[in-house]
């Protein structure tokens, strides 16, 4: 996909350039001081409060607004799926400016996915990406729907539901008793791998310790995210 791939990086590039001096184009600012153990830590300890029922101890927005204007620096991104009940910022009882996302159905890698989190780690310095898959994922059932059934998508739905493919495939390898849910555990981890290897500059910040990688499985009744082992 040549075209959304040049698209992705001009965005990428344009978000990067963007003047800090002007509020409405503010770029980044200066990135998390905390690395991707802590980023971590900081992620579960927001999803046990949203499991918990806990409200957020968020700064008043009007205040927070007006101090992100002058820049972003969150200390974490989330390739999720656009699900309405998988909202990162509500999972993770996080803020305004703390988690950087990116929602497409099915959390898959595709090369506008790529340059986002390009971004968030390249200009930003984000030290954590978790690939985030959910209990019940309607873009994997239908993966595992083309797959077992046949069935059939308009072009544009079965460009993403492609993307799942290989990870139903190797979900159904291991014979389990819930396909969709196997399905939905190897889909992010492959995506989390495949994200660690997909360009130089992800690759390099993982090799030196800047950046991880993580996968992880959102629990729709429990409210719970669980880490994924690689
Ligand atoms: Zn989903």
């Amino acid at each position: 996909m040549p075209l959304s791939r040049r698209h992705a990086f001009a965005c990428a590039a344009c978000l990067a350039l963007a003047p800090r001096s002007s509020p409405r184009a503010a770029g980044p600012g200066a990135p998390t001081s905390l690395d991707a153990a802590g980023a971590l830590r900081r992620l579960m300890a927001g999803n046990a409060r949203f499991v918990a029922d806990q409200p957020h101890p968020a700064a008043p927005q009007a205040e927070r607004r007006r101090a992100l204007a002058q820049g972003q620096a969150p200390f974490a991104a989330v390739l999720g799926c656009s699900d309405s009940r998988t909202a990162p910022e509500i999972l993770f009882a996080a803020g305004l400016g703390e988690l950087f996302t990116v929602r497409v159905a099915g959390n898959g890698l595709a090369a506008t996915e790529l340059g986002t989190l390009e971004y968030a780690t390249g200009s930003l310095g984000v030290p954590l990406i978790m690939v985030l898959g959910h209990e019940g994922c309607g873009a994997v059932a239908a993966a595992v729907q083309v797959a077992e059934q046949g069935l059939m998508l308009p072009f544009a739905l079965m460009s993403l539901v492609d993307a799942i493919l290989p990870a139903v495939s190797e979900a159904k390898r291991g014979n389990p008793n819930d396909l969709l849910d196997a399905a939905v555990r190897v889909h992010a981890r492959r995506t989390a791998r495949a994200l660690r290897m997909a360009s130089a500059g992800i690759a390099a910040r993982v090799a030196d310790g800047r950046l991880r990688i993580v996968a992880a499985h959102y629990d729709l009744r429990e409210g719970a995210v669980s880490l994924l082992d690689d």
